[in-house]
């Protein structure tokens, strides 16, 4: 058994307690293993044992890992300029990040229309006094309704990345925040398929859990830390 196949194995009874402990059904937490900055081999062990969803946030370093594992299931996660939506649209199959209008209407014109819909989350900024990206909650709601108008984007929920809390009693507000955000847009967009939180890394997917993510995005609790 390689470092990576006990790792997803623990990382997966992990996900499996913090169900239990909250009443949901672990079929519905999904695991991005966020591959950035870790090389082929790595995350061919990650497939090897059965892994098949991988993260990648900038994309002069995840594109060429798209191209030699296109089976794998792509997630970009990173912040998007809009010179390099074209790439982005065509290499990966879910986009964490977007966060205006513009990089939404790029990437649903520019998307081969035979690989099917782009299934994209907006990026929300939870935290307000920190400089981190995303829309602001409140600006979640206009971007989902025109992200539902664009042919080959599917508007598939919200994602978050809260800034750093030394309080852990704090660590559920930006998870209960985006919770609440989604919620508001079902009710009253009647979007069927915007179901997705994209919410909790290593340091607190157990927490993003409890408030109900659907997708926890872990990087170094599988491929060890980045130097
Ligand atoms: C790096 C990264 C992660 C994974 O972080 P870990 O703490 O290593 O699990 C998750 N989401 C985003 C957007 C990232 O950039």
């Amino acid at each position: 058994m390689t470092d990576i196949t006990a790792r997803l194995a623990d990382l997966q009874s992990r996900v499996a307690t913090a169900c239990t402990q909250c009443g949901r059904d672990p079929s519905e937490v999904r695991l991005l293993a966020v591959s950035k900055t870790k090389p082929l081999d790595l995350i061919e062990d990650a497939i090897a044992a059965g892994q098949d969803d991988f993260g990648e946030n900038y994309l002069q370093d995840g594109l060429p890992k798209t191209e030699a594992l296109p089976k794998a299931t792509w997630h970009f996660i990173g912040a998007i300029q809009s010179n390099k939506t074209r790439d982005i649209a065509n290499h990966f199959d879910w986009v964490h990040s977007v966060a205006s209008e513009k990089v939404a209407r790029r990437l649903s014109e520019q998307r081969d229309p035979a690989l099917g819909p782009l299934k994209v989350l907006i990026q929300v900024n939870t935290s307000q006094e920190s400089q981190k990206s995303g829309v602001a909650p409140e600006q979640a709601l206009p971007l989902a309704k025109y992200l539902a108008n664009l042919d080959n984007l599917v508007a598939a929920g919200l994602m978050t990345i809260p800034a750093a809390s030394e309080d852990p009693s704090q660590q559920r507000r930006p998870f209960q925040m985006l919770r609440e955000t989604r919620d508001h847009i079902v009710d009253t967009a009647g979007l069927p398929d915007f179901q997705h939180l994209s919410m909790g890394m290593t340091g607190d997917f157990e927490t993003a859990i409890t408030e109900g993510s659907t997708w926890i995005r872990i990087g170094t609790a599988i491929f060890g830390s980045r130097s």
